[in-house]
């Protein structure tokens, strides 16, 4: 996988233990909401909270996107390739 290669991530809330060890590691992404749950936001701050619903993962935060999705104890960090939407960090990478 090319080091610059989109890639964009989302959380799958029905597993979020609340934790809160993503938003620790990468708050420009993740962010714990009032219900408890971690919630991706993008540049605009925003969470968003539709399920499934995923942002871009800024280069300059890749490693700790990376880390929060291999730490997450829920294992419901999901990081994929923009292009083909194939995971390459999470529960369902190969
Ligand atoms: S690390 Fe995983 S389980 Fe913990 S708050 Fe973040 S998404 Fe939820």
């Amino acid at each position: 996988m090319s080091a610059t290669e989109p890639l964009e991530v989302w959380i799958d809330q029905d597993l979020c233990t609340g934790d809160g060890i993503c938003a620790q590691y990468a708050p420009e992404v993740f962010e714990l909401d009032i219900d408890g749950l971690a919630y991706v936001k993008g540049a605009d701050e925003e969470l968003r909270q539709q399920p499934g619903e995923s942002v871009p993962v800024p280069l300059t935060v890749l490693q700790d996107v990376v880390d929060s999705a291999k730490e997450c104890p829920g294992d419901c960090i999901h990081v994929r390739r923009v292009s083909d939407r194939v995971e390459v960090y999470g529960p369902d990478a190969e």
